[in-house]
């Protein structure tokens, strides 16, 4: 692989959360590793580009999700790139867009999603908002703790196609449960923000070992691990 590209998708509707900080945490990690990389962030109206390596989805409200979907699906492109083997790591809306179909709000309309992930979004009985803990059992074996924070209305059922990402230990996750997110191939759907991938590195170098094709190594992490022990403690004293 020559340079990895990451694309970032339409930050002016799916970027309240700040979930643009799992673009930045990738680019950081590869340039850490001197690992050739280029972040390319797409807009509404701009073509997404078919040849990346990760896409990455971010949360927004309810009517930006709409519009997103529409837009990312009268583009194309980012079918064509999962087609092709791209990873595609979609938070909150993004994951709700990921699926077959959601409803947004009080607005009870069924809106078609991407069909990426084999999962459904209606409304919930009351919105998920709260530090979220969950555990997470690693492909290569282990289990890590996912730490983030949720704030969502619609709840999210899974399918057949799609396997929980994580199970929750604090927090409501997918639909009160105790399923948090979905994969689907290389397809991984969840609702934590914070930047997930900032407070979860080894989720971080997942995304990343899945978009490469090969296992990383290591790097330092003593300030993070100080961060999210604080964090894990936290939620876990029920301060939520
Ligand atoms: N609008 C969606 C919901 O409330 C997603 C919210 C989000 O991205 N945080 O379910």
């Amino acid at each position: 692989m020559s340079r990895v590209r990451i694309v970032l998708i339409y930050q002016s509707l799916l970027g309240i959360y700040g979930d643009r900080g799992n673009a930045l945490v990738l680019a950081k990690r590869l340039e850490w590793r001197g690992i050739d990389h280029e972040l390319v962030i797409v807009e509404p109206g701009q073509v997404i580009p078919a040849d990346a390596h990760v896409y990455l989805l971010g949360g927004g409200e309810d009517m930006a999700q709409i519009s997103a979907v529409k837009a990312i699906r009268a583009d194309g492109n980012l079918f064509r790139g999962v087609d092709a083997g791209a990873v595609v790591f979609a938070v909150c809306a993004g994951y709700q867009i990921c699926g077959t179909s959601f409803t947004v709000g009080d607005h009870e309309e069924v809106i078609d999603g991407l069909g990426l992930l084999d999962v459904t979004t209606r409304r919930g009985p009351q919105r998920a908002v709260g530090e979220i803990l969950t555990s997470w059992s690693r492909p290569d074996g282990p289990v890590s703790l996912i730490t983030g924070f949720e704030n969502h209305g619609g709840f999210t059922t899974l399918g057949p196609d799609a396997a929980p990402l994580a199970h929750v230990e604090i927090g409501v996750g997918n639909a009160g449960d105790g399923t948090e997110g979905a994969v689907q191939g290389r397809v991984i759907g969840t609702y934590p923000h914070g930047p997930v991938l900032a407070r979860n590195p080894e989720l971080a170098d997942h995304v990343l070992s899945l978009a490469l094709g090969r296992d990383l190594e290591p790097l330092p992490s003593g300030e993070i691990d100080r961060l999210r022990s604080e964090r894990i403690t936290h939620v876990r004293s029920g301060r939520r």
